[in-house]
């Protein structure tokens, strides 16, 4: 052997070692290219399709990581007295979604990079906040968003919420709430559209394209939920957290319309109610959750039960413990909990027991999954830092919030044109509880609005008529008690006013969740202030500020004109000060009946046909309400024509257009909103009086007319729902009707 062969030889050793580690490492990776583009990390491709993202991350997540995207939790500082609970200080990097209390996204972008950077597959959390009427611009309560008939400005407000939120960090709204209420002492109509199906639909609609806007994954668009689905409208006289006793036909024909509207729009998420339905609880109902939200109308997205609202079935008497609470609820198809930590606790036993299916588990991963792909949070998980002059209470922004304030303003009287307060007005006294105050004009669910950023009553009228008349202020009294000292300051400064405008209503808190009353007057204390001030002679202006109608019966007749302003936002008291001097022509109408008197409760115009429907009143009562639905005055006056159809009969199947002209007979312009009701006496169901099925809003300069018209589809606007769902048409004889128009249109073969 040639030792010189030797070194040699010793030295291939290495180099093969080298080589052949060189060769093991590309060709490793070649292999782990290979398996990467094969099966690997497609849900971290943006290029590949959603459902394609999902079906990758779902098959390689442990039981407990789909678990953990199933839970929410809170972070920041909560400031929602109801549910009080210790933010959660400990928050896991596998974590689904956390309620976001913080109007900073650097807290957010801190716990986004822990659940990216420190969790086995790097999920995104998706993090909710209750945006009810705005994030940091405050636009009006829902009910009052109604009563402007308004939706495409109500899209443009929920489009500027929406920026102003995932700008800050939260990519969810628990909002719009589209519960039907038809009680006024429940605390929460202040936070629904009223009490009519379709006008809860089509606001529902508007909000959720202002909210998603057309792609969820712009950085100014958030998630929308529906809530509370289902029923909750129906508490039980008005009580809040309570059952509700709702007949299939009534579930169908009133309570669903406009949650199936708001799914058809796109909505990508609904909350559960509270309630029970005749018994079950919604959050434990597979029937509306699982057959007709994913069954029928085919929901994608998913559905977060209210706070606590999986353990409650526990009180409600339908679960022994959380655990069963938890595979009801799961079962039934909840698929997120809200703050129970009930999943995270029992979710990954019940699938080991076979309590719960593994297919049911991957759905409800996938459900969620699938709205964090659209908010595009897997490929943009971070909210870039921006001032919070960027992007909050811009220009645009509070010009919309104050179009849709003035809108929303009803008048509600207005003897002897009371109204609106003309340059002769001298001395203007501005009294009452309310007519300084900024922070229940905002009203409840402000999010993070601030209430300096509202003007009050008083200081909008100051400079309405400014240079113009002397505008002077007392409160008169608190919102309640019985300390009167403040009278004589109030009955003073009224002494030589031309006007007197008395701001009554209800504290911020006196509406919203856990906020019902059982009686919807005001409190004595106010009304005696009225009195004392109508002892003057003076022309009384009664200006209301509430989240729910209020009982009038006492003060009306004191009154020479009044109006709701309701709760405004941050244009407080200015869009109510341009229509107290006419730069703003008042075009609300009511979106919820006024009652004459709380006893009147439970009162809605669209109520079915009676037996004796001229007899059964009460004894003590009209029978009317004070304020029926749709109604509310202008500085102008409208005349009506004939209603026209296009046809006076008509195929089950078909179409047709109704018109009619208005003219505005007065002598400033002013916008009208017409409500087109069809009435269908005679059907196998006993239907409502009337239900509304279109109404649109215009400008009709003074002096002009303008035509307004419904293209009516007999199917959809004369047909009906039953009790289970099914859709029908009948043939005989329907009726169109625009205020005290009607027209018959027979509908047959
Ligand atoms: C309310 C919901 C709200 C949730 C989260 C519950 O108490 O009923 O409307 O979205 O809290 O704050």
């Amino acid at each position: 052997m040639n030792p010189n062969h030797e070194p040699s030889t010793m030295n291939y050793q290495p180099l093969n070692k080298k080589l052949t580690y060189l060769l093991t490492l590309v060709l490793l990776s070649t292999a782990l290219f290979a398996q990467t583009k094969k099966q690997g990390f497609v849900y971290k491709d943006p290029k590949k399709p959603i459902e394609e993202r999902i079906n990758d991350l779902v098959a390689r997540m442990t039981i407990q990581e789909k678990v953990m995207q199933l839970n929410q939790y809170t972070l920041g500082r909560n400031d929602n007295a109801n549910n009080m609970a210790d933010p959660v200080k400990d928050i896991p990097a596998e974590i689904g979604s956390l309620i976001y209390f913080s109007s900073n996204p650097d807290l957010r972008n801190q716990v986004q990079h822990k659940a990216m950077e420190k969790s086995r597959l790097g999920i995104p959390v998706i993090f909710g906040y209750d945006v009810i009427h705005g994030f940091k611009t405050i636009y009006p309560i829902s009910l009052a968003q109604a009563c402007s008939w308004n939706p495409e400005l109500v899209r443009q407000a929920t489009a500027v919420a929406a920026q102003e939120s995932r700008m800050s960090g939260v990519d969810w709204t628990f909002s719009p709430m589209i519960d039907v209420a038809r009680d006024a002492r429940w605390g929460r109509v202040a936070e629904g559209y009223g009490e009519d199906p379709y006008t809860n639909a089509i606001f529902a609609v508007a909000s959720v394209k202002g909210y998603q806007g057309n792609n969820m994954a712009s950085l100014t668009n958030i998630a929308a939920c529906l809530k509370h689905y289902i029923g909750y409208g129906a508490s039980e006289a008005g009580r809040d957290y309570v059952y509700t006793e709702i007949s299939n036909q009534t579930l169908w024909d009133t309570y669903m319309i406009p949650y199936e509207e708001g799914v058809k729009a796109g909505a990508a998420t609904l909350m559960s109610s509270f309630n029970d339905i005749s018994g079950t609880p919604a959050t434990a109902n597979k029937y509306i959750l699982r057959e007709v939200l994913k069954g029928m109308w085919k929901h994608d997205g998913f559905v977060v039960s209210d706070w606590g609202a999986i353990e409650q079935l526990r009180p409600q008497g339908v679960a022994k413990d959380k655990k069963e609470a938890a595979m009801k609820a799961f079962n039934a198809g909840v698929e997120m909990d809200m703050m129970n930590q009930s999943y995270n606790q029992h979710l990954g036993d019940l699938v080991k027991e076979g309590k719960v299916k593994m297919q049911l588990l991957d759905d409800a991963v996938k459900r969620v999954l699938r709205i964090k792909f659209r908010l595009g949070l897997f490929d943009r998980p971070y909210t870039p830092t921006t001032t919070e002059k960027e992007r909050f209470l811009l220009p645009q922004s509070l010009e919309i919030a104050d179009r849709l304030a003035q809108e929303s303003i009803v008048l509600l009287k207005n003897a002897n044109k009371t109204l609106p307060l003309t340059a002769t007005a001298k001395k203007i006294a501005v009294i009452g509880p309310m007519s300084n105050s900024k922070w229940h004009l905002l009203g409840s669910w402000r999010a993070q609005g601030n209430a300096d950023d509202a003007t009050t009553v008083y200081e909008g009228l100051k400079r309405e008529f400014e240079g113009k008349s002397q505008v002077v202020n007392a409160l008169g009294c608190d919102f309640d008690g019985n300390d009167k000292s403040g009278f004589e300051e109030a009955t003073n400064a009224a002494v030589g006013a031309d006007a007197i405008i008395v701001c009554l209503g209800e504290k911020a808190q006196w509406s919203g969740e856990n906020a019902s009353r059982s009686t919807i007057a005001l409190p004595e204390i106010q009304e005696e202030l009225l009195i004392a001030l109508k002892k003057t002679g003076k022309p009384i202006i009664l200006m209301l500020s509430s989240g729910r109608p209020l009982a009038l019966n006492k003060l009306e007749p004191l009154c020479d004109a009044i109006l709701t302003i309701w709760q405004p936002g941050t244009p407080g008291g200015n869009p109510a000060a341009g229509v107290i001097s006419g730069r703003v022509n008042p075009s609300g109408k009511l979106a919820m009946t006024f009652p004459y008197t709380t006893g009147q409760i439970p009162i809605y115009y669209n109520h079915r046909q009676s037996a004796r429907p001229n007899q059964g009143k009460y004894q003590d009562l009209q029978i009317k309400p004070m304020y029926d639905f749709g109604y509310g005055l202008s500085y102008t006056t409208f005349e009506y024509g004939e209603l026209k159809a296009t046809a006076q009969k008509v195929k089950p199947d078909g179409t047709l257009t109704v018109e009619v002209a208005i003219k505005n007979t007065g002598d400033v312009d002013g916008m009208e909103t017409v409500h087109w009701y069809i009435s269908d006496p005679v059907s196998t169901i006993s239907r409502p009086v009337k239900e509304l099925k279109y109404f649109q809003k215009q400008l009709i300069k003074k002096g002009e007319t303008q035509v307004f018209r419904f293209d009516l589809n007999v199917k959809k606007d004369f047909g009906f729902v039953n009790g289970k769902g099914e859709k029908f048409i009948e043939e005989g004889d329907y009726f169109v009707i625009v205020k005290d128009k009607k027209i018959k249109i027979e509908v047959g073969n």
